[in-house]
């Protein structure tokens, strides 16, 4: 045997043992559940940006099916022609790459409209478990992963830009507020609250820092950044490596007992949200030693409790929200930010479907970082796009910055000619 079939071999029974490590009841029932009636194939929003057999969910589900079902069920060892039956080689576990990574944004949509109630996301997720131990994460998501445990964030950014940045606006903030006690607190001990942002908001989007910090100010909060510890994203989620996901999870954790804070909030990050709050604790086998919430709960308070005054009017375009899927079908958050929307603008218009049943934006999953699958993002965007053209706004709340990169393309390739707005810059531009 050459040392090549000996590698793949190695690798092909690493799958297999992945495989099996992940086989929970619950997971081997949604392996086992697709019917093939075919119904889900609208529910997709891949599916219907490109009508291909490959991209229908019952095929997507198939394929990761067919490998359990060879080392798994009797039928599948002893006739695995009858059943769909694979053998785990190394050929498709490439082919396996471009369902789990480039096909599926995990988005979970046609699971709530499956005839037999079957989790594709879940099945998709376990496929990346898969393929994440054998080291056949796409590049591009790999070297995100990368990034953020060797440098402490996603987009490689250093401290010390992090710190100029604070630096720079809290000086505007200063001005704009006309308050020379208006700041933005970097690695602070002892403040009351932890504030987690998106590196994005460093690097390319500041105004939607300093529209955080501007509200923060207005409401009298206690808080800070870290320097060390600020992103809010964990693409070791995306990837399906839940070593890196635990380590990103445990990291914060230990922040925010550094810094002595009494709560972590988390900016506007749909898949941000769901594994810090969610998955979190089961990465790092311990309960958090302190609350945490999404700034959107945190806004919502500040209005609800008369903390901050907002004028709708200085709102007055008419607005939107994206319902970014891992916020609200996957997080069960939907309602905080409508409550802010209603508050802060004039004009808010509910997009059709919407919370649960909301299309993804075609960026989820990691799909940004995956420029080999971007012709099939922006078609899958299409639906999306569609969705928005109807509500006739100009504006698109959208609380999570990694669905406004895709919105903002989306704007472009299929001119819709709106603005794409993080929900607490509405509620800065809103302040009294
Ligand atoms: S989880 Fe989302 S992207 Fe994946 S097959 Fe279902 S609807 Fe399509
Ligand atoms: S609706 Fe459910 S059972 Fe039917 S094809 Fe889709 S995943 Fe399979």
């Amino acid at each position: 045997m050459s040392e090549r079939d000996t590698d793949g071999a190695r690798i092909a029974e690493k799958a297999c043992e992945t495989l099996a490590g992940s086989i929970r009841g619950l997971a081997a029932y949604h392996l086992n559940a697709c019917v093939r009636c075919g119904l889900c194939a609208e529910t997709c929003h891949v599916y219907q940006g490109e009508p291909v057999p490959e991209n229908h969910p019952g095929a997507k589900v198939a394929k990761v099916a067919g490998y359990y079902r060879k080392y798994h069920t009797l039928l599948g060892k002893y006739a695995p022609r009858f059943v769909g039956a694979k053998d785990l080689t190394l050929q498709l576990l490439d082919e396996l790459i471009e369902t789990v990574y480039g096909r599926c944004t995990a988005c979970g949509r046609c699971g709530i409209h499956c005839s037999v109630g079957l989790d594709v996301a879940a099945v998709i997720q376990t496929g990346r478990n898969v393929l994440a131990a054998v080291g056949k994460v796409p590049e591009g998501l790999q070297r995100t992963v990368d990034n953020q445990i060797e440098t402490g964030n996603q987009m490689a950014v250093p401290p010390e830009e992090l710190l100029s940045t604070a630096e720079w606006l809290a000086d505007d903030l200063k001005v704009e507020m006309g308050d020379d006690d208006a700041s933005v607190y970097v690695n602070q001990k002892g403040k009351r609250a932890l504030y987690l942002v998106n590196p994005r908001e460093v690097k390319f989007f500041p105004l939607s820092l300093m529209a955080a910090a501007g509200v923060f100010h207005a409401a009298g909060e206690s808080w800070t950044i870290s320097s060390k510890v600020y992103d809010v994203t964990n693409y070791g989620f995306f990837s399906g490596d839940a070593q890196s996901a635990a380590e990103l999870t445990r990291r914060v954790v230990e922040e925010a007992k550094a810094l002595a804070v009494e709560e972590i909030i988390l900016s506007e990050c749909g898949h941000g949200y769901r594994s810090f709050r969610w998955e979190g604790p089961n990465w790092v086998r311990e309960e958090y030693p302190v609350r945490v919430r999404s700034v959107l709960e945190l806004l919502d308070e500040y209005i609800v409790t008369g903390r901050i005054k907002v004028d709708p009017t200085k709102n007055d375009e008419r607005v939107t929200l994206h319902d970014p899927c891992n916020l609200v079908r996957h997080g069960g958050l939907s309602e905080p930010q409508r409550r802010v929307l209603r508050a802060v603008t004039r004009d808010f218009v509910e997009m059709t479907p919407n919370r649960q049943d909301n299309f993804c934006c075609g960026g989820g999953g990691g799909m940004l970082s995956m420029s080999e699958y971007g012709d099939r993002r922006i078609a899958s965007g299409r639906v999306k796009a569609d969705q928005i053209r109807a509500t006739g706004a100009k504006i698109v709340a959208t609380p999570c910055h990694n669905c406004a990169d895709q919105l903002l393309e989306l704007s472009k390739r299929y001119d819709l000619g709106v603005e794409i707005r993080a929900v607490v810059e509405l509620v800065y531009s809103s302040l009294c």
